[in-house]
């Protein structure tokens, strides 16, 4: 696996050295607004740790690191009022998954029907 990158985008908001619009923050985990957003609700939940994607996480992270970003998944979903008509959580991932930024995000997107998964144009 490539090592984790310090100068990525998200590693200098973690340090401070950039802004962001920050809506969630614990022990394990930041939460912050997307700077482009793609629906009314779109805020990005990273873990602290050095952690380039879901698969890095998912095999080197503690379990209390695993549960935090999952709750904090929930309480931002509760407190953006996105439960009750439901939301999207995307993790994209490497190079066909789009992954823009070499630190584990998983964007929470809501507040508007949101159509199909994936588009349609090619299979
Ligand atoms: P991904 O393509 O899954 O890596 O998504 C990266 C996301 O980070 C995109 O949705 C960008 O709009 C967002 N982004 C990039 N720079 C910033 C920033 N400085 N603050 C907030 N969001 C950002």
């Amino acid at each position: 696996m490539q090592a984790y990158d310090d100068n990525n985008v998200f590693a200098k908001i973690l340090r401070g050295e950039i802004p962001a619009n920050k809506v969630y923050e614990d022990k394990h985990v930041l939460a912050f607004e997307d700077i482009h957003p793609q629906a009314p609700v779109h805020i990005l939940v990273i873990p602290k740790g050095k952690y380039i994607s879901i698969d890095d996480f998912g095999l080197r992270a503690t379990p209390e690191e695993i549960k935090a970003l999952y709750e904090a998944v929930a309480r931002i979903a509760a407190e953006k009022n996105l439960k009750e008509n439901g939301f999207r959580t995307i993790a994209n991932t490497g190079l066909h998954g789009g992954q823009e930024v070499p630190h584990f995000h998983v964007h929470v997107l809501g507040g508007r029907a949101l159509g199909p998964m994936l588009s349609r144009k090619e299979s």
